[in-house]
Formats: structure tokens, C-alpha cells, sequence
């Protein structure tokens, strides 16, 4: 086993868990190793990591936002300075190719970036109202935070809500995937290099019982989550009604709109890049293909920009035996219900890593809206193609959909491009973008079963989330006099 049997993270020390429980392997999905071990805490666990935040609260909070950020500043250089280390231990722990875990790492530097910015765009408001009286809304934090993470991208999620959260003065517990937990343990000891006091961050390790117990303790205030749609809800509903506030973000099925006008060198590369890029275990993946028309040159071009891509080099590996059997199992149906697999990685193997979890793109055309396909979440790397006379048409199978994550026009006509941007109903919507990811400043968020709760889980949005807002009246000025407000 390559790492150690990983451990809690709870006061700046990491400690074993305190009810014994058997491990969980944690394997590598290109080789199918096991290379570490995660403990699956209970209830008394979270509690412990709670106790540890609560404490660290009253000095955090009590520190400028303009100090806070300064640890920051120093993690995001740490996140530069080891960017091979923690690169490659996520292409160890969750598959992704070296380019690809490279990328996530530059994004959670990114992330962190933006925490830096917080004094300059969050400092509040100021207003004489009436003569002599001022209000002004200043942002608190709320106390003791938790984010729960999925498996695809172990270390940028987890990006996602630390830097913001707890530069807004929130002490944070991290619940990691169980399925890559290795490099949360890293982000603490680069925090703590960092600067970040003990207590600020804990880590709970652990799967549905850590998750329940975080949802149901007293002193935790808010909760993000990230992961499937259908636990989205379960986390959502449970944390709600212990009357916490909540951001859950769900699965997806993203739709790319293709016009015959599009380039076709553009719309091929990036739609392929977009479907099979960390082997299609993104939330913001191409998933469906809504081809419009007379589209054939450009299906054409992207089956051999798929089939040149190598599985191994280009394409990591799919993050368990099961994934790989599941997904199979999704384009085996569609074939058998009359589909054409135009592009077929279902038996690609890697030489020399032969157990590892490797599926080559795979396409499939002329598949129809009433196949499971073309309506649950894949999570691997295949596109499907529907066939569609029309931009409405296409818009129909969109909006058809009970997600809405992301959704993409490859186009040359502005107009069609921006009736496309009104009329998806998804979050985040792109132009000539295979991947319409909004970078910093800008949030990060669907709509529809995409996401439960109000706001955005980055940039600006989760300012909302992770303070709270105080209004405040003052009188200073003795002449001002008697009004209303007096
Ligand atoms: P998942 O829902 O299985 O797990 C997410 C988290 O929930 C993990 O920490 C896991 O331990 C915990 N969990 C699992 N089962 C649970 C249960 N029964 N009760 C309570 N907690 C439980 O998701 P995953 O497979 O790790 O990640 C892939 C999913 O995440 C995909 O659906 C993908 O679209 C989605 N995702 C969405 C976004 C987004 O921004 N919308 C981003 C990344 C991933």
C-alpha cells in the first residue's frame, strides 16, 4: 500500500477515528491497486471535529478579513509551488491523465485567487437614509460550516468552498469522497503551512453516516454539498430540516446544440474534448448531442478526433469497476434498441495496466429521447447523438431534461446563439464552448435538478451563502433633529 491508512484531521492533528469501524480501500483506477485505506467515521467523529471548529470560531472571526486572506495568498503560492506533487496525486487516486490534474490544480489556485479578492468586493454598504441617520449592512460569518465533496475532482471541489468560506471568517469540515480522500490531507497540511490556525479546517472522513451526522448536528449552520442528484436531495432535505441553511449541488446532462452552420474544426474538437475530458466524469460534460439538420460533416470529424484519442494518454481511466460496468451497460441498451455506436471504447484496454477501469470514447448516434441514455447522467466518456429538424426541436430535448447544468450552441449566427442562451433552461449556458465553465469572478451553479438551494457555490454567489448579513442603524449627529426614525 503506497500511502498510509489516512486518518481525521481535527485540530490541526491528524487522529485516528474514534469509533473503530473496518477501512475502506481506496484503490487506483488505472492499475486497480489499493494504495491507501480511509477510515468510514460515525456521529462521534463529526462531533469531534465540530468541538474542535467551534473553538477555533471566536479568535478567527475576531481577525480582519484583510488578515484572513493573507493565509491565502500564501496557500495559493503552496498550491503552485507543489503543483507536480498534488497533480500527480490526483491522477493516482481518481484516474484523471497528468494534463488534466494539472488543470484542476491551476483552478483551485484560481479559486483561491478569489478568496484574496474578498476585502476589495465584500465590504458592505453605507447610506445616509434620513438626516444624521446612517445604515449600513455589514456580512458576518455564520460559525461552523461543513462541504461534502464528490469523487471527480479531489482536490478543486474542496477548493470550491474552503478559501471562500473560511476567508469570510467560517471554521470549516471537510467530508471528502471516500473514493479519493488522499488529497484532502495534503490541502490541510498546505493550510496549515499556510498559515491557517488549528481548528479553522477539520477533515471527517467517512461516506453516508458522517454525511447524516454533519446534516443533523446542532452546531453546524450551513452545509454545501456537491455530488448526484439523488443524494443532492436526500443532503438538501435532511440538512434543511434541521433548519440549516443549504446549497446542493446535483448530477447533470449536459445538451450541445449543434447548427450546420458551425465550424467544423471548432465544433469537432471541442465537443469531443468535451465528452471524453477526465474521461467524462465532469458535471459540466457534453452528454447529448442535439444535432440539427444537415450535420453529418461535422459527426464525421468528431468520430475521427475520437477515434484517434488513446486510452491511457489521452483518456484516463473511469473511477471503478462498477462505473466502467455501469456505463457499458448504458450504450449496450441503446445499441440493442436500434442505436449505431459510431465510435466504440467499450473494450479498449491499456497495455501493461490491464486491470485498470479504461474505456475509450465511444459516440453513439441516432439514439432517441425515450432511451435511459438520452435521460440519466452517463458519468463516462460517451456522447450521444439526437437527430432534430429544427433549433426548437433541439430546445425541446433540452428543456426535456430535469437537469439543468449546462448547455452549449456551436454556431455562426448570433442570433440562434443568443435564442439558444434564453430559451436552455440550464445555468450555464455557452456559445462555441464545449465546457462552459464560468472562471472567477463569475459563479458557479445550474438550475433545475442541477442544484437545490438559493445562490451560487463560487465566486460572487457564495458571499451569500457563507455570511450572514447584519443592519445597522446608527445616530451620531445631535442637530440632526426628530424624524420618523427617532
Ligand atoms: P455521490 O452523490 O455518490 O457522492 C457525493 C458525496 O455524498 C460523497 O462525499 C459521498 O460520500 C456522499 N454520499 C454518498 N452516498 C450517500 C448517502 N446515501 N447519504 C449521504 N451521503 C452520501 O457523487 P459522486 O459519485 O462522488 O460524484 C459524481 C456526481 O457528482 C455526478 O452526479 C456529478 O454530476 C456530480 N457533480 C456535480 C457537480 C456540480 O457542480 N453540479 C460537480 C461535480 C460533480
Amino acid at each position: 500500500m503506497k500511502y498510509a491508512e489516512l486518518r481525521n484531521y481535527v485540530g490541526g492533528n491528524f487522529v485516528p477515528p474514534l469509533v473503530s469501524r473496518p477501512l475502506l480501500d481506496v484503490y487506483d483506477p488505472a492499475s486497480g491497486d489499493v494504495i491507501s485505506k480511509v477510515p468510514l467515521s460515525a456521529a462521534e467523529d463529526v462531533d469531534a471535529a465540530v468541538k474542535a471548529a467551534r473553538a477555533a470560531f471566536p479568535g478567527w472571526s475576531s481577525t480582519t478579513i484583510k488578515e484572513r486572506v493573507q493565509v491565502f495568498y500564501r496557500y495559493k503560492a503552496l498550491l503552485e509551488k507543489n503543483i507536480d506533487e498534488l497533480s500527480a496525486l490526483v491522477t493516482e487516486e481518481n484516474g484523471k491523465i497528468a494534463s488534466e490534474a494539472r488543470a484542476e490544480i491551476l483552478k483551485s489556485a484560481e479559486l483561491t485567487e478569489f478568496a484574496c479578492s474578498l476585502p476589495q468586493i465584500a465590504p458592505g454598504e453605507v447610506l445616509e437614509v434620513s438626516r444624521g441617520v446612517e445604515c449600513r449592512i455589514e456580512r458576518f460569518p455564520l460559525g461552523v460550516v461543513a462541504s461534502i465533496a464528490p469523487f471527480n475532482f479531489p482536490n478543486m471541489v474542496p477548493n470550491w468552498t474552503i478559501p471562500n468560506a473560511i476567508a469570510l471568517g467560517n471554521c470549516m469540515i471537510l467530508k471528502p469522497s471516500e473514493l479519493v480522500p488522499i488529497s484532502a490531507g495534503r490541502i490541510a497540511e498546505l493550510l496549515k503551512e499556510a498559515g491557517l490556525p488549528d481548528g479553522v479546517f477539520q477533515i471527517v472522513h467517512g461516506g453516508r453516516e458522517a454525511v447524516e451526522a454533519i446534516c443533523d448536528h446542532p452546531d453546524i449552520a450551513a452545509v454545501s454539498f456537491v455530488g448526484s442528484t439523488k443524494i443532492a436531495k436526500v443532503v438538501y432535505k435532511r440538512a434543511t430540516s434541521n433548519l440549516k441553511r443549504c446549497l446542493a449541488l446535483g448530477g447533470a446532462k449536459n445538451h450541445l446544440i449543434v447548427m450546420p452552420d458551425a465550424d467544423r474544426e471548432m465544433a469537432a474538437t471541442n465537443i469531443v474534448a468535451s465528452m471524453s475530458g477526465c474521461a467524462g466524469q465532469r458535471c459540466m460534460a457534453a452528454s447529448v448531442m442535439v444535432a440539427v439538420s444537415k450535420t453529418d460533416h461535422i459527426i464525421e470529424r468528431m468520430a475521427e478526433v475520437a477515434r484517434a484519442m488513446v486510452p491511457g494518454r489521452d483518456v484516463g481511466p473511469v473511477i471503478s469497476q462498477a462505473a466502467r460496468e455501469r456505463i457499458i451497460g448504458y450504450i449496450n441498451e441503446a445499441e440493442a434498441a436500434g442505436a449505431q455506436v459510431i465510435v466504440d471504447g467499450r473494450t479498449s484496454v491499456v497495455p501493461g495496466r490491464e486491470q485498470g477501469y479504461f474505456l475509450g470514447p465511444t459516440i453513439i448516434d441516432h439514439v432517441t429521447p425515450d432511451m435511459r441514455i438520452a435521460q440519466e447522467e452517463v458519468f463516462g466518456p460517451v456522447l450521444v447523438i439526437i437527430r432534430t429538424p429544427d433549433v426548437d426541436g433541439a430546445l425541446r430535448v433540452e428543456n426535456a431534461s430535469p437537469y439543468g447544468n449546462a448547455a452549449s450552441v456551436f454556431t455562426e449566427s448570433g442570433g440562434v446563439a443568443r435564442y439558444v442562451m434564453e430559451h436552455a433552461s440550464a445555468g450555464m449556458v455557452g456559445v462555441n464552448v464545449g465546457v462552459p465553465v464560468p472562471r472567477e469572478p463569475f459563479s458557479f451553479g445550474g438550475w433545475n435538478e442541477s442544484k437545490f438551494g438559493v445562490g451560487d457555490i463560487t465566486g460572487r454567489g457564495s458571499i451569500e451563502f457563507w455570511t450572514q448579513s447584519k443592519k445597522m442603524t446608527t445616530k451620531w449627529n445631535k442637530e440632526a433633529g426628530v424624524n420618523w426614525m427617532s
